[in-house]
């Protein structure tokens, strides 16, 4: 695949790779929808509201601040996943939701315990 902007070649390798997901979030409620994108060392997962939102610093300096992109890799890595419907869903009830995504801002790999791997 040829492409001139490096972000979306992360994107799509991201794609390729199912690190794009699908969350069902349970709430007392009902059920809500998010998008998260694993990094590549899957320890961290950014949250992303297609088309307007990414909890990772690239959104917040770039996209956000400087303006000087209008999306960060994970956003378009969403936009291919839903365009070729190529995505995980999954299931998470909210508390651990909350968790991983508490984790994920603080910089540490969710559950704090590296040794649950096959
Ligand atoms: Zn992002």
């Amino acid at each position: 695949m040829q492409t001139r902007d490096p972000r979306e070649n992360r994107a799509i390798k991201a794609v390729l790779e199912k690190r794009v997901k699908k969350v069902k979030v349970k709430t007392g409620s009902g059920e809500t929808y998010f998008f998260i994108v694993e990094g590549s060392q899957k320890e961290k997962f950014y949250l992303v509201i297609p088309g307007l939102y990414c909890s990772c610093p690239d959104f917040l300096f770039s996209v956000r601040f400087r303006k000087r992109k209008e999306k960060c890799y994970h956003m378009m890595a969403v936009d291919i996943a839903l365009k070729e419907g190529k995505y995980e869903e999954i299931e998470m009830d909210k508390d651990t939701f909350l968790s991983r995504i508490v984790n994920t801002l603080l910089g540490k790999a969710p559950g704090g315990s590296k040794g649950r791997r096959k």
